[in-house]
């Protein structure tokens, strides 16, 4: 729908000039194989489904009651499994949101945000919604991010890691190093893949004063449906976040996702099963994708990054498309030669790269 600009004067001036996130798209296609929103291809635990069928047969008020606007049973199940105190964890509805609340939290600040020129698309969104200044650091010709490019005047400071749609990964020992050279802003580590191989900087939380680390049960658990997204940190940038939450929504999260969450928490056996094949297939697709030409970075992720030296990337995409396959792909400067590729099962994997053998490269 396209809407005039005399409709438009009802709009806020602000956001008359937004250009929003786009997501991924959700087409309905029959037999569509879906490779483009780094959904988990597995589902989540059972005892994930027990748990939501459990919340309405157990309570009549169920629905009827505002659920806990603390989603106290939820930050127990996330301190209990990532082996930290309660007072560290900060939850909303999908780290989307626990991002938006990390933006005006501590970012609109004096000095500009850094981060780099390729990365999660929504951050230039928060970073306009917000009305921050930006400095963004572009990426080494290797698509890696260079801890020195973060030794400098700023007001904070955020990185994906693994990075998106990259899928490459940064060191605890790179990330610390830019921990300790910006004592004055908060460092964010947004970890939304960093299930599938990276190491966790949950683990320097203790020692720094100034991280903050994001994470999501939309990828690793299978839980994109959900929308539960939760932060770690030391209390004192906890309670900022908690005051920007308190003052927009107070109950983010309602009884059926955290009755689900918990249970994905609970069941730790499931999630290490799962993610250990998701990181099975994603070699072995590597490995066939080379083998037809493709050049793949190193992923750390549930997806792959990889251009085809022999044929445009938008056409192949297209192709693809053509065939039922969808993945993503960026019509943006330095990665349109690229598709971000996400790990299907094994099956679903050997489907892509057959129709690329055997119907759009012959
Ligand atoms: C998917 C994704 C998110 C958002 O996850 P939700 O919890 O589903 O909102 C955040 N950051 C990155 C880098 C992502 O890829």
């Amino acid at each position: 729908m396209s809407i005039t600009k005399e409709q438009m004067r009802f709009w806020s001036p602000e956001v008359r000039e937004l250009e929003p996130y786009v997501p991924g798209e959700q087409p309905k296609i029959q037999n569509l194989l879906k490779l483009n929103t780094n959904e988990n291809p597995y589902p989540p635990s059972p005892k994930v489904v027990e748990a939501v069928q459990a919340v309405l047969v157990n309570s009549a008020d169920a629905l009827r009651l505002y659920p806990d606007p603390e989603a106290s049973a939820l930050k127990q199940a996330i301190a209990k499994q990532q082996n930290i105190a309660v007072e560290n964890i900060f939850v909303g509805n999908g780290s989307d949101e626990v991002l938006a609340h990390i933006f005006k939290a501590f970012f609109i600040q004096e000095l500009p945000v850094l981060y780099p020129d390729i990365t999660y698309s929504f951050y230039p969104v928060y970073s306009q919604f917000f009305g921050l200044k930006t400095k963004i650091l572009p990426l080494n010709d290797r698509f890696e991010i260079i801890a020195d490019d973060y030794k400098q005047p700023n007001g904070g400071i955020i990185i994906t890691n693994p990075n998106a749609p990259t899928s490459i990964d940064l060191g605890l020992s790179a990330i610390e190093e830019v921990l300790r050279a910006n004592p004055n802003s908060v460092v964010v580590i947004d970890e939304a893949y960093v299930d599938f191989g990276a190491e966790s900087a949950v683990q320097l939380v203790e020692k720094y004063d100034n991280l903050v680390v994001c994470q999501t049960t939309s990828k690793s658990r299978s839980l994109a449906g959900l929308r539960v997204g939760f932060a770690i940190a030391q209390p004192h940038l906890i309670a900022a976040l908690e005051a920007v939450k308190n003052s927009f929504n107070s109950y983010p999260i309602d009884r059926f996702a955290i009755a689900a969450a918990v249970a994905s928490f609970e069941d730790q056996a499931y999630f290490e099963a799962q993610n250990a094949k998701v990181i099975a297939s994603r070699e072995k697709l590597v490995g066939q994708l080379a083998e037809i030409g493709f050049d793949v970075l190193p992923s750390k992720a549930n997806f792959i990054f990889a251009t085809l030296p022999s044929k445009d990337a938008g056409e192949l995409a297209a192709a693809l498309r053509e065939q039922g396959i969808i993945v993503r792909y960026f019509n943006k400067p330095r990665i349109n030669q690229f598709l971000r590729i996400t790990i299907g099962t094994d099956e679903q994997n050997q489907r892509l790269v057959d129709t690329l053998k055997n119907t759009i490269l012959v």
